[in-house]
């Protein structure tokens, strides 16, 4: 059993990322004591199959010996090392030459920050200086898409494109521009593939051209597959449409691969689905499958030259105390093994059963929108199909399906937009998607 004492020292002390302080002292909090593969234990005892895998971070699973072994052996050898004064480590310069080989294109340099908020936070300090260093310091405004998440550090934040990051924060700033979201179940244009590039395209232009042209314009922000804004799938073609108005109008393409990356939607990356090459990728959580915190921000060559030749003998002022951690290097290897061990085979495989599982629940009465590709999914919840009218907030439908899910025995994502959202670990068994479908079912008859 949970010991008052800890739920107390917990309303008392801990502040929790992303939550309403007022609503968790209320509510409690659920201590998860132990996991093992794709199953996770609270401290009640209580099995549950982990469909989000985390935070959408824990690709390969729970308890893989490997990484075990490989992060006690690093902290064995060398705990730490920093990357300043021009020290370094093995693990982390193998690490980034394993990546930059995988990486599309010529994304060949990697900047290894501490997860994906400073990942993005740093490519916005990499491309002002980019800018700077090639004599185009006016190009300094950013654009971003409506639901899009970039993460929550203070910069990244604006670029986030969520009300409740926004609310009370002071971001975004006057740089930092939206373009409406290619949300194809609920698009103005409606669900025409060509309809929907279309209107992205036109935006992006018009965007640029409201912002004061292409010379004004540094970056573009996009996620493949919109994560936290709901699982938001753009259609075939949409990821390379952008790209391409990007090079035409000299603006830096961003994939923020965050969730993304390393398998969640079938290859390494989700740019490869379309076979672009974004001039800088920031990833995170898969890349150390959350086992200990690490991300990463891949800058294309010419990116990379540009600010190397601009900063010449100075030093380009831009680090952490923890950049390329060695630990978490160590770990990042032995994670790279096991996606190509198999893993990325198999959640490739498992993605496509999870998808099919989710679609036969299409015709369910609360069942608006089914969306996702690879092990990242999402059922979008409505009360009426016909005029897909949303889950009315007041009756806190996402905290009701989560503790439904939770007393189930599945753990998901449920959105307070009636979106409940799936990345279970890659290493799910088929007989662990058809429980997360199952257990979505009656969760789902539940709720009615
Ligand atoms: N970018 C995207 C696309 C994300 O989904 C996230 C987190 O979910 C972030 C950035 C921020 O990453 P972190 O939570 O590791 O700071």
């Amino acid at each position: 059993m949970l010991s008052n004492s800890l739920i107390e020292l917990d309303r008392a002390h801990l502040v929790h990322p992303v939550a309403s302080y007022r609503g968790h002292e209320k509510a409690g909090v659920r201590v998860l004591r132990s996991a093992k593969g794709a199953t996770v234990t609270d401290a009640t005892g209580h099995q549950m199959i982990d469909g989000f895998a985390g935070l959408w971070c824990v690709n390969v699973g729970y308890g893989q010996e490997s990484i075990i072994e490989a992060a006690t052996n690093q902290m064995r050898e060398l705990a730490y090392a920093t990357g300043y004064f021009g020290l370094g480590s093995e693990p982390a310069i193998r690490l980034a030459a394993e990546l930059a080989e995988r990486a599309p294109g010529d994304l060949d340099h990697v900047y290894f920050t501490l997860g994906g908020s400073d990942a993005v936070d740093s490519t916005v300090r990499f491309i002002r200086y980019y800018q700077q260093a090639r004599g185009k310091p006016q190009k300094d405004q950013f654009i971003s898409i409506e639901s899009g998440y970039h993460g929550s550090s203070t910069v990244g934040a604006g670029l986030t494109a969520l009300p409740a990051f926004h609310a009370g924060f002071g971001v975004p700033y006057d740089w930092q521009h939206k373009i409406p979201s290619h949300y194809a179940y609920r698009n103005p244009v409606g669900s025409d593939t060509a309809a929907i590039i279309a209107a992205s395209v036109a935006a992006l232009k018009a965007k640029v051209e409201a912002v004061g042209g292409a010379e004004r314009v540094a970056a573009f922000y996009c996620e493949p597959i919109q994560g936290s804004g709901g699982v938001l799938v753009p259609p075939p073609g949409w990821v390379k449409a952008m790209r391409e108005v990007c090079r035409e109008l000299d603006i830096l393409f961003v994939a923020d691969e965050v969730i993304t990356g390393f398998g969640r939607t079938g290859p390494l990356f989700a740019s490869e689905d379309e076979g672009i090459v974004p001039d800088l990728m920031t990833t995170a959580k898969g890349l150390t499958s959350g086992y200990v915190p690490m991300g990463a921000v891949f800058l294309s060559d010419h990116v990379y030259q540009t600010i190397a030749d601009g900063a010449g003998a100075a030093a380009v002022g831009h680090g952490y105390t923890y950049s390329a951690h060695p630990v978490s290097a160590a770990v990042g290897l032995a994670v790279l093994k096991l996606y190509e061990g198999g893993l990325l085979d198999n959640g490739r495989k498992m993605g496509a059963r999870l998808m099919a599982g989710l679609e036969s629940l299409r015709d369910h009465p609360l069942v608006g929108d089914v969306r996702g590709r690879g092990m990242l999914a999402a059922i979008e919840m409505v009360t009426d199909k016909e005029k897909k009218t949303p889950l009315p907030a007041a009756a806190e439908p996402a905290r009701r399906v989560f503790d439904r899910a939770w007393d189930n025995g599945l753990v998901i994502r449920a959105f307070a937009n009636g979106v409940l959202g799936y990345a279970p670990p890659l290493c799910c068994t088929e007989a662990e998607i058809d429980a997360i479908v199952e257990r979505t079912k009656l969760t789902l008859d539940q709720t009615l």
